[in-house]
């Protein structure tokens, strides 16, 4: 018998949120990761999520709320401008339910947040602080083998290793990828007016910028440009780049001051195309990786989690073997066409509104003039972004 049921590759927010959901439903469980297990200063290195409505759901139904609740701000505004047209349309949560439509929160806050959980949840025992080299399959189990020498066997191995995945080239599964041509400038600034619990879009030819309010008077910036372009805004010097900032963001916080370092992120989509191998899994980036135009990323990721820990559960209780191709592939089945709509939505909302073309700004315009005249159409909008199935 393996000793464990499921080894989790990669430490990250996704493994870390898998390994929590996971040992939720009665599954051992270990992580691998070259990180040792200790808290990230904050904020890092700049970047900051949106959590969206659909993850909060998930993490409250598995106590994980508890934990990135602490850390996180809730949003009840979103602003959407375009430029140079400028329409404008306002998504306010009241429209709906009143409930926040997302939550802001600091890379590495959430990280801290989740490593907290699994502290509670599976103990310091749990995590190797080590990389994944290679595995092979034998006896009704996986066997990794780990940079530091130690074998682990499970039933199970899943690969939450982010994008250069080392568990997917392993399992032989090819991936596509686009590049974008463009890059997210991230970092956090300290304002002098409150945020308002507001995320602020500005969507322009070369890419959007948006602020997501965090806890406190901070708020994250990501901003998308062409890849020469974002490198020139990430090397300017701090009163430069907050001037620049507060031009392009029409000074809607006051004065600012930067509070974290400046990071520069190159921006591609890519899909795996097959989430699924004998005893392998792939969940969050290490499956897909989506423009953040629409901030999708980790949230698809808990959606995939939700999902996969559902198959194994549902498996167990049948008494079936969790690493079978047959239980896995319930899992393909419901994420990936799932994940593939959310991939080509980010992709045509990227080439329509952030296109260098003047052609398209009649459609631009037009698209959020409507959102913002016709109230239905509006809050079916809202409503499907702020959660991802
Ligand atoms: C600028 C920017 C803005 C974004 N905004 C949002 C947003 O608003 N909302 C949202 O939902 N998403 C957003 N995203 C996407 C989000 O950040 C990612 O989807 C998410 O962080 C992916 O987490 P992950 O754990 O799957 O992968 P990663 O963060 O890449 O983690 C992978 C982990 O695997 C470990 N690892 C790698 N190889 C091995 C190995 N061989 N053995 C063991 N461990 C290994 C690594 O050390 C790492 O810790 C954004 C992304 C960017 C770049």
């Amino acid at each position: 018998m393996p000793e464990l049921d499921v080894l989790v590759v990669g430490g990250g927010h996704t493994g870390l949120f898998l390994a929590a959901v996971l040992t939720r439903h009665g599954f051992a469980v270990a992580v691998v990761e070259p990180t040792p297990p200790e808290p990230l200063p904050q904020p890092h290195d700049g970047r900051n999520l949106a959590l969206l409505r659909s993850t909060h759901d998930i993490a409250r139904r598995y106590d994980l709320w508890s934990h990135i609740g602490r850390v996180a701000c809730p949003v009840d505004t979103v602003v959407v401008r375009e430029r140079p047209g400028g329409a404008r349309v306002v998504y306010r949560a009241a429209e709906l339910d009143g409930h926040p439509f997302a939550f802001g929160v600091e890379h590495a806050a959430l990280r801290n947040a989740l490593l907290d959980a699994f502290r509670v949840r599976l103990g310091r025992g749990r995590w190797h602080t080590a990389r994944l080299e290679a595995f092979r399959r034998e006896d009704g189990a996986v066997v990794a083998e780990l940079s530091d020498g130690t074998r682990l066997r499970a039933r199970l191995l899943v690969g939450c290793d982010g994008r250069g995945s080392r568990v997917r080239t392993l399992a032989g599964i090819p991936v596509d990828v686009r590049p974008y041509h463009q890059a997210a400038v991230a970092f956090v600034v300290e304002h002098e007016r409150p945020h308002r619990h507001t995320i602020h879009e500005w969507l322009r030819p070369g890419g959007p910028l948006a602020l997501l309010p965090l806890p406190g008077r901070r708020t994250g910036v990501t901003w998308v440009e062409p890849q020469a372009r974002a490198r020139e805004i990430a090397g300017l010097p701090a009163a430069r780049l907050l001037r620049r900032l507060s031009l392009e963001s029409e000074g809607v916080l006051g004065e600012l001051r930067l509070a974290s370092g400046v990071g520069v992120w190159p921006l591609s989509a890519q899909h795996a195309r097959r989430y699924v191998a004998p005893r392998v899994a792939l969940v969050g980036d290490a499956a897909h990786g989506v423009h953040p135009i629409h901030a999708q990323g980790f949230n698809m990721a808990v959606a995939d989690i939700d999902a996969l820990a559902r198959t194994l559960a549902e498996a167990r209780r049948l008494g079936r073997d969790i690493g079978l191709p047959d239980v896995l592939i319930r899992y393909e089945r419901v994420r990936r066409p799932a994940n593939t709509q959310r991939i080509w939505m980010t992709d045509a909302l990227n080439r329509i509104f952030s296109a260098e073309v003047p052609l398209l700004q009649p459609l631009r315009s037009g698209i959020l003039h409507l959102l913002a005249t016709v109230a239905p159409l509006r809050r079916l909008a809202a409503a499907r972004g702020m959660a991802v199935s």
